[in-house]
């Protein structure tokens, strides 16, 4: 069986699961993948009687299976420990007749932990046995984030050995709360800037700074220094993903809500692609999922994509209060639509193609049917999101963040199909958005900063601040830097030169 990884756009490569982690892009601009996906299933005897950290030994063996077991242990012994506030990590809640499952229980309070925690334990063993000693390359971490995938990237990778971290982010379009997250990050490896411009527009100039062959020869002669990416196209971020999927559905088994087997339905704010895509994932390795929905904010490049077949990037970027989702190329699309084509790697070739040349692409028919199949879509837009704060918390007592409250709108407009369990993913705690949250609630915040916002939600709601956020107010910054993204590679360089 082929277990190498290759290009979404070719399918010459033959990586490792470690070189393609320690690669992060392929060298044609494509996404890693491998041939290998679905050949091994996960068993679902034993599922319910397992620990967050069993399900991920057995979806990490399956899905990078270079890694031996006990490297796989290790990471996951201190990628899920003591830093999560629930000893079940992605903790299932009841919301109604439906399910809510918690992603954000992690040290940054959003769902990106759950991948972040563990790409740099697996990014550090990726050097081949026995070279650490002598082979002194370092890894330079580059991410573009558009809130929350850049202070859990600093977490996860502050002070790694062996390692650094860079992360730009869009100027003014981070909420405060997500904004001194990043700049009061501590470790001897990091450097946090902001960029002018949207998050696009800095992961674009993330993307050529990855290209620059001339920037990758000068790092590596100079400073022995490799630069590699932490955004969600990693097979790295991936990869981790797919483990709460099978932890909702041993949760669902465990209250006997259903039986083995039986189907389960997923509602996921989307942004990049990659929780969702972990999802397909879970359900090629034999979990089983009967629709992924995908739920978008205004910008719902993926709604009209999956009702019509067309792509298109180019359309107006509306700033949200839901600022991780608010993309407009949704990278790891990529990679659902090279395993839905049957790994037609020409075929998204010419896609890809079609989205650089053109700023958009069409795919064939018999695809987006196959897709339509498994794939649901809605969006909800910025009153709706906010109506759904606010009916969240009047129904179930229960509050939700506005990347949240899209999939809720979503779901509450689904017909209820009641055989099937459906399961909202939410992804990131209301106190990281406490102003917009409070807002919904029809609290009055005029004049009072971000900190007054979560003190005087916490009192209005009887919930909890949680305490990694509440002591920002009293972080001091470090870094206050402010870039065109024109200027991005040469602070690449100067943060590489640091190391
Ligand atoms: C990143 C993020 C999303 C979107 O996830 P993708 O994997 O990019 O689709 C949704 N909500 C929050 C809070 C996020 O941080």
């Amino acid at each position: 069986m082929d277990t190498f990884f290759h290009s979404t756009r070719s399918t010459n490569g033959h990586l490792t699961g470690k070189q393609a982690i320690r690669q992060g892009l392929a060298d044609d601009g494509g996404l890693f993948v491998t041939d290998a996906l679905g050949k091994d299933k996960l068993s679902l005897d034993g599922l319910a009687d397992m620990s967050y950290q069993e399900m991920a030994l057995q979806v990490l063996g399956i899905l990078l299976p270079d890694y031996s077991q006990s490297e796989v242990r290790d990471c996951i012994a201190q990628a899920y420990g003591e830093q999560w506030s629930d000893p079940l990590i992605t903790p299932l809640r009841p919301l109604g007749d439906d399910y809510l499952l918690e992603l954000f229980q992690g040290p940054t309070c959003a769902f990106k932990d759950v991948a972040l925690q563990m790409l740099p334990r697996l990014m550090a063993r990726t050097l081949p046995t026995g070279q650490e000693a002598q082979d002194d390359q370092k890894i330079m971490i580059v991410t573009a984030t558009s809130g929350d995938t850049g202070k859990a990237a600093l977490a996860g990778f502050a002070d790694v050995p062996g390692t650094g971290i860079t992360v730009f982010y869009p100027s003014g379009k981070v909420s405060q709360v997500q904004e001194l997250q990043m700049t009061t990050q501590t470790g001897s490896n990091v450097s946090v800037c902001a960029v002018d411009g949207n998050f696009d527009d800095a992961q674009s100039a993330v993307k050529a700074i990855f290209a620059d062959r001339e920037l990758a020869r000068d790092l590596d002669q100079g400073n022995r220094v490799m630069l590699s990416s932490a955004n969600s196209i990693n097979v790295g971020r991936l990869v981790p993903q797919v483990v709460y999927y099978f932890s909702a559905y041993a949760q669902l088994l465990r209250l006997g809500r259903i039986s083995l087997g039986q189907e389960v339905e997923f509602v996921v704010p989307t942004g990049n692609f990659g929780d969702i895509l972990a999802g397909y994932y879970a359900k090629r390795i034999g979990l089983p999922v009967k629709h992924l929905v995908v739920a978008s904010d205004r910008n719902n490049v993926l709604f009209d994509f999956l009702t019509s077949g067309t792509y298109n990037r180019q359309r107006p970027f509306y700033q949200t209060s839901s600022p991780s989702m608010d993309i407009l190329v949704s990278s790891n699309l990529e990679r659902m639509l090279y395993y839905m084509s049957g790994g037609d790697a020409p075929l998204i070739q010419m896609l890809m193609n079609d989205l650089q040349g053109w700023g958009s692409f069409e795919v064939p028919e018999s695809l987006l049917a196959k897709v339509r199949e498994l794939f649901g879509c809605g969006w909800a837009d910025e009153s709706q999101v906010s109506q759904s704060i606010s009916q969240c918390w009047k129904r179930s007592g229960y509050l939700i963040d506005p990347h949240t409250a899209c999939g809720y709108y979503v779901m509450d407009q689904m017909p209820r199909d009641t055989q099937t369990p459906r399961v909202l993913l939410s992804t990131a705690s209301p106190y990281k958005f406490p102003r917009v949250v409070g807002q919904a609630l029809g609290l009055d915040l005029d004049g009072a900063d971000d900190f007054e916002c979560m003190d005087l939600l916490a009192k209005t709601t009887g919930t909890t601040v949680p305490q990694a956020l509440r002591r920002l107010a009293d972080s001091p910054v470090l870094f206050s830097d402010s870039i065109s993204t024109g200027q991005m590679r040469d602070y690449v360089s100067r943060a590489a030169q640091r190391l």
